[in-house]
């Protein structure tokens, strides 16, 4: 019998017909007095109205809070950001690209108040649409993942010139572009990857 937030297949028995009533996803089996799933899903009891149900697997849940990503932003609000996570850091030297690449990207939203330590109201004074960032998850649930740049090794690593979209350097607490010279202020991490 499956436990409660597994994920199940269908067929598997999810419950007994004396004790729970087939809720979303599920069939009665009276042959064999069980309940069973129709769908591959996660599995969920309510104990309190004795119902048992079949949540359908959208997205496989890869991230748990505390688990370092690269990825870009696609959007960008006054107070929160939209991250397509592309890489989960695993392993290795920390700052350092690696780890498991995701051929489709995961969603991650960034709020302003995960930004920094500093109170950041909006978040165009420090990222921009197509930053890459270094982020942790800070929640745990998702898809979308709540992440986090709080903290020196997190923030930008790699960003564009606004002007003439070359790659910025990092030059003390400026992104620097080596063709135009416009200088930029972002939310930076120490491991920003062009120096
Ligand atoms: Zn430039």
């Amino acid at each position: 019998m499956g436990e409660e937030g597994n994920t199940v297949v269908p067929g598997e028995p999810v419950g007994v017909i004396e004790e729970y009533l087939a809720g979303k996803n599920v069939y009665v089996d009276a042959e064999n007095s069980v309940l069973r799933s129709k769908i591959i899903g996660l599995l969920l009891r309510d104990n309190v109205k004795h119902v048992v149900e079949v949540d359908p697997v959208k997205e496989p849940r890869l991230l748990s809070k505390g688990d370092v990503v690269y990825g870009y932003l696609d959007g960008v609000r006054e107070t929160i950001a939209f991250v397509k996570i592309m890489l989960i850091e695993k392993g290795g030297e920390k700052g350092v690209p690696h780890g498991i690449l995701l051929l489709r990207p995961y969603s991650g939203i960034l709020p302003a108040s995960n930004i920094s330590s500093d109170p950041v109201r909006n978040i165009f004074n420090v990222y921009s649409y197509g930053d890459v960032l270094r982020a942790y998850v800070s929640e745990e649930g998702g898809p979308p993942y709540v992440l986090s740049t709080r903290g020196r090794e997190y923030g930008v690593v790699l960003a564009r010139c606004p002007h003439c979209m070359s790659i910025l350097r990092k030059k003390g607490n400026y992104l620097v572009c080596p063709y135009c010279g416009s200088r930029v202020r972002k939310k930076a991490s120490i491991y920003y990857l062009v120096k």
